[in-house]
This record gives structure tokens, sequence and C-alpha cells, in this order.
């Protein structure tokens, strides 16, 4: 199959063509002639899958096509993205993907200035691509109208949602003229997407693509047990052992981003972090950095790190596991692109046993255990398998009181340690099901 079967217009095929798109992806060969008919659509698929241009192509083609000029301080499409990053990364590909098109595009976002875009969209923008409060606040403020909207896609609806968008989405529901077609992407269906779906979309098709990351087939993936507190010790010892040119590390929080950085450059490393309390130029500046392998080492949050697009990234390092299971498949899904093989390190302490089990059970898989020599973890991580289970520490029995003379190590039972196979002794606690991990819509902190 090739881009010109999917009946895509010849503008659209010389860009492909210059981007090395030779076969589309299995979302973009479903999804393009979907929307090209007019169809809606439900697209389970996350990053990594050739999303972006499975929407953005059939799109550009259907504004070439039909529909009016656009008006002043109109839109006649909208991408909603849940973050900044990700609006400039889908709005850099839309651009790319319609160089050879009489369109206009056009990425706004918040932590702005809202001043130029306001004067930018005043002579309106075919595709405009916007995180959600921002455009709620060019609305408001009279800077956009959307009455000559043709298009909505929802992108990474998901991640919206988690991020505390859902208030936001329902006043642009309100803002939108009730013809329109509706394109929805998520990496993952819950109840509370599955009902967006059901009021945002009008008989969508349904498309599925087997999560690649899932499946894994292109991403090696391990853990490494190791103590929480020598967890920096043990990243750099991997990293020199490895030899490691090009690594993006996820932390959980923003101060273990900038300890983690602090401790690595102070080692000399060169390494830069990307956190929500940065300022976007900055973020954007160590992104930029990163991608032209001026940075060897970027640290990032997961929010941070949203849209973050590198060809080519050998390897992803989990120095903290995700709170959300779901975070761990957007993560590797950095590494092990375009049919590039890539491997995925996650750091795990004994408190991350349920956040390990959680993806485990997502993904479908018993990760594998290489423990590191040198770092074998004084506090066991508890066995876990793709069930979902935890098999519990067995607890030591006690030893017995020293009835006199030598004292030392006597009659100490059958103490089975970490590494081995739970033995079947009494002191075992039962293996017990691990509390549902994955709690719904984060609230907006
Ligand atoms: P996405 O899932 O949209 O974030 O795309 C992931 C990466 O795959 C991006 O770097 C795209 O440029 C690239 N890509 C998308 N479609 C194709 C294709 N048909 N052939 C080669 N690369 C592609």
């Amino acid at each position: 199959m090739t881009f010109a079967t999917l009946g895509l217009i010849e503008p659209l095929l010389r860009a492909l063509e210059t981007l090395g798109y030779q076969t589309p992806t299995p979302v973009q060969a479903q999804a393009i002639p979907a929307v090209l008919a007019g169809r809606d659509l439900m697209a389970a698929a996350q990053t990594g899958t050739g999303k972006t241009a499975g929407f953005a192509l059939p799109l550009l083609q259907l504004l070439t096509m039909e529909g009016p000029k656009v008006a002043a301080n109109s839109a006649r499409a909208l991408i909603l993205c849940p973050t900044r990053e990700l609006a400039e990364q889908v709005h850099a590909s839309v651009a790319e993907y319609a160089q050879h098109l009489p369109l206009t595009t056009y990425a706004v976002y918040g932590g702005v200035s809202i001043n130029p875009q306001m004067m930018k969209l005043r002579k309106g923008v075919d595709i405009l691509v916007a995180t959600p409060g921002r455009l709620i606040d060019l609305f408001r403020q009279n800077a956009l109208k959307l009455n000559q909207l043709q298009t909505l896609v929802l992108d990474e609806a998901d991640r919206m949602l988690d991020l505390g968008f859902s208030e936001e989405l329902a006043n642009i529901y309100r803002m939108l003229p009730k013809k329109r077609q509706t394109l929805l992407f998520s990496a993952t269906f819950s109840d509370e997407i599955r009902s967006l779906a059901g009021q945002m979309l009008n008989d969508p098709l349904s498309i599925e693509v087997s999560p690649r990351n899932v499946a894994a087939n292109t991403v090696k993936q391990w853990v490494v047990p190791v103590d929480k507190k020598r967890k920096p010790e043990l990243f750099v010892h991997l990293m020199r052992k490895g030899r490691w040119k090009q690594v993006l590390v996820f932390a959980k929080t923003r101060n273990g981003v900038d300890a983690l950085v602090d401790k690595l450059q102070g080692l000399g490393i060169n390494a830069d972090g990307i956190h929500g309390d940065k300022p976007q130029a900055t973020r954007q500046r160590a992104l930029d950095r990163f991608k032209s392998s001026d940075v060897q080492i970027l640290v990032a949050t997961d929010v941070a790190a949203r849209g973050l697009d590198i060809e080519d990234l050998p390897l992803v390092v989990n120095f903290d596991l995700p709170i959300v299971a779901e975070d761990y498949i957007h993560r590797i899904g950095r590494t092990g692109r375009a049919g590039n093989t890539g491997e995925a390190i996650s750091l795990v302490c004994a408190d991350e046993v349920n956040m390990l089990s959680a993806i485990e059970m997502l993904t479908r898989q018993t990760l594998t255990r290489k423990t590191e020599p040198d770092f074998e973890p004084e506090h066991r991580v508890p066995d876990t398998d793709a069930s979902g289970q935890v098999v519990k520490k067995p607890k030591k029995p006690k030893k017995p009181k020293a009835s006199g003379g030598g004292g030392g190590k006597r009659n100490l039972g059958k103490w089975v340690d970490s590494g081995d196979v739970a033995p079947a002794e009494p002191s075992i606690k039962p293996v017990r099901k691990v509390p549902v991990f994955n709690t719904g819509p984060r609230k907006k902190k």
C-alpha cells in the first residue's frame, strides 16, 4: 500500500516524499480513507504510531478541496493537545505536511504572552493547534470565533483528562458548531473517554492499532532492582558501563529532576532537565539542545516530555517509575520509533513494587530483572508478574534466643533469600492482589 493508493493529493505526496515516508503506518492506512470520507473517528493509537499524519494528512486535503476561505479571527480546523510541547510538535508536523498547500497553520498555548497570538489570529488560520486553556482565553476575548470550524481533533484525549482539562473540554464543546467532523485519538479508553466520545462524536468509526509499545517488539525493556538512595550512583555506573550517548531520563517530580541534574552536572556530565516549573523558552532550549546532541542526558517529568519527538532515540531510563501506569507506555514510546530498536531501563526500588506490578499488568508482561553486581538492594523488591500480583517478602524466622554458649548462627530455619523462588514456608504471606493502581483522572494541581 502507498499513500497514493489512499487517495492523497499530489502536493501531500510530494511533502511525504521529502520527509521519507514511504509506506503508511497501520493507523494511517485506516484513518486516512475514513477521514477523507467525512467520518468521525475514535482511534486507539498512542504516540509513535504515526497518528499525527493519520489525522493531519486527510484534514489538510479536505481543507484544500472544500470549504470557504477562512474568515478573520476564525479557524477552519482545530487540533486540541494536552501540552504546549505536543501542540508545538503537532504544529511542526502539520506545517511540514502542508508545505505545498495554500493553507495557513498556527499553534497557541499558555505560558507565553497572549497578544501576539491575538494579532496572528486576526486574519484567521486554516488549522489552529491549541491547548484547551489558551483556546478558551482567546475565545472569551473575541480573538477567535469557531462558527467556521469544519473539523475538531482531540489529540491524546486521555492525557487531557489526566491533566484535569475535563471542564475546559466541556466549555469548548459548548463553543463548537453542531455540524462538524470530530476525530478523537487516545492511547487508552477509560469510561470517561468513552463518555466524552459519546458526547462529541457522531457515529464514529473505531480504529484500534495494536499498541506497538505494549507488544514491545522494538523496545527491549528491563528492570534493575536497587535501593532508592543508590539510584543516582547506579545511574552513573550504568551510564559509564554502557557508554550511553543520548539518554532521556524520567523522574517522578520536579525536585527529582533538579536533584538528578545537579548530581550529574556536579560529576561533569552534560545533563539538563525540563519540568513544568521552568519557563517555556528554557524548556524548548533544553529540548532543542538535546535533539541536536549538545546535551547528552535530558531529565524530564512526564508532563514536560509530552510531545517530545526525537528520531532514533536509543535509550529511555525510568529513574523513577511513573505514578500512572499508562505513562510507562508513553515514556518508552520515545524509543524504538519508526522501526528502530530501542532500550528502556527502569531503576526500581522496593517502594515502587506496586507501580511495577501495575505496569506489568497493563503491558501484559513480566519485566526481566537484572540485578547489577555491587548494587544488590538491601530492601528487596518483591516478586511481581503480569497478573498484577506481588509476592510478599517472606518473614525472616526469628532467631532463637541464644540459650547459652555460642549465640551466633544456629538453627536459623529455612531462610530463602530475596532473588530466589518463594519458598513453601508457612512464614510466607499468601500472594495478595495489588490494589488497582490507575485511579482515573488526576485533579489539576
Ligand atoms: P506520531 O505517532 O504521530 O508521533 O509519529 C511518530 C514518528 O513517526 C514521527 O517522527 C513521524 O514523523 C514518523 N512517521 C509517521 N508516519 C510515518 C511513515 N508513514 N513513515 C515513516 N515515518 C513516519
